[in-house]
C-alpha cells in the first residue's frame, strides 16, 4: 500500500479559486497520476486558513486575506463528489487550541494534519511576515520552531505532524544554525513521544530551496525511536506532484526501518504494510 494524504487541489495563490479547482475533473487529474505511480490511498488536505470559519480561530492579516471559501462546502464536495479521504491542514495557533478544536470537531474529517508555519505572528516559510526579518537569530528561530512543533503534537488537535523540519525550507538562503541539529529536534521529541502523533515524511522539501526530504534522517530516526508511526505524502499542489520523488522517501524509510504507513478513516488510524507499488 502506498499513500499520499497531504494533497492540495489548488496552488497557494489567492486567485486559485475553489470553483475552479474543487471539481471532479481536477480530482481525476490527481487520481490519474496516483494510479500511474501505484498510489491507492489518496486524501486531500486544504489549508484551513482559506476558509472563512478559520477567522474564529485566528485573525492574522495573512489569514484575513485568504479566508474566502466555506469549509462545509469543501467537506461536502470531497464527500459527495470524490472518492478521496477528507483531511484538512490546520496550523497550530498557540493560545487558540479550544477554538481550533471546536472548528475541527464539528466536521467529520478522516484526519487533521497539524502544521507550524508561524512563530507567533512571523512566518517561517513565506517572504511576507517573515520570521527571518524579525531581528532574531537562526538559533532563536529554530528553537522557537521546534518548541512549537512539540506543543503542536502535545495539543492533541492533530493526527499527523506535517513537514516536521519546515524551518529548513530556505536551504542556504537563510542562515542555518551550526553543528549537530539534534539539539533542536530534542525540543520537540517529548511532545511527539507522549502524544503518539504520526510523523509526516514529505517529499515537498525536495521541490523547495532546501532540496531535502522532510524530516532530516536524524530527526526521523529520533521520531521512530520515540514510537511515532509514519504518514507518507507529497504535499502536492498540482497533479504532476502526486507521489513525486517517492523513491527517495522509500530509501529514507528503509534506512530507519519503517515498513508500515498510516491510513486514516474518521480520525481512526491503522497501519498498512508499505508496498512500493509500480514505482
Ligand atoms: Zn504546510
Ligand atoms: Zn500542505
Amino acid at each position: 500500500m502506498l499513500t499520499d494524504c497531504h494533497l492540495h487541489l489548488r496552488p497557494d495563490e489567492i486567485d486559485a479559486t475553489a470553483a475552479e479547482h474543487f471539481t471532479p475533473a481536477n480530482v481525476q487529474r490527481y487520481r490519474e497520476v496516483a494510479e500511474e505511480r501505484g498510489i491507492a490511498e489518496l486524501g486531500v488536505s486544504e489549508h484551513i486558513y482559506r476558509f472563512t470559519q478559520a477567522l474564529d480561530v485566528w485573525r492574522h492579516p495573512f489569514w484575513r486575506e485568504n479566508a474566502i471559501d466555506d469549509i462545509d462546502e469543501y467537506c461536502r464536495f470531497v464527500r459527495e463528489h470524490t472518492d478521496l479521504r477528507l483531511g484538512i491542514e490546520a496550523d497550530f495557533v498557540p493560545g487558540a487550541e479550544d477554538r481550533m478544536a471546536n472548528l475541527l470537531q464539528a466536521r467529520d474529517f478522516d484526519y487533521v494534519i497539524g502544521s507550524v508555519h508561524f512563530i507567533r505572528d512571523h512566518a517561517v516559510d513565506m517572504d511576507d511576515y517573515s520570521a527571518w526579518n524579525s531581528g532574531r537569530s537562526a538559533e532563536e528561530i529554530w528553537r522557537a520552531y521546534f518548541r512549537s512543533l512539540g506543543e503542536a503534537a502535545r495539543s492533541g488537535l492533530f493526527d499527523i505532524l506535517a513537514h516536521p523540519d519546515l524551518v529548513k525550507v530556505w536551504g542556504r538562503e537563510r542562515p542555518l544554525p551550526e553543528g549537530d541539529l539534534r539539539r533542536y529536534y530534542e525540543l520537540a521529541i517529548d511532545g511527539i513521544a507522549e502524544s503518539g502523533i504520526a510523523i509526516e515524511v514529505s517529499t515537498a522539501g525536495l521541490r523547495k530551496r532546501a532540496q531535502e526530504l522532510y524530516p532530516a534522517p536524524a530527526f526521523l530516526q529520533m521520531c521512530v525511536e520515540a514510537g511515532a508511526p509514519v504518514a507518507l505524502s507529497s504535499d502536492a499542489h498540482r497533479p504532476q506532484d502526486v507521489g513525486a520523488d517517492y523513491e527517495q522517501a522509500f530509501e529514507l524509510l528503509d534506512s530507519v526501518g519503517v515498513s508500515e504507513l498510516c491510513v486514516f478513516e474518521h480520525r481512526r488510524r491503522r497501519l498498512e504494510p508499505l508496498g512500493a507499488g509500480v514505482l
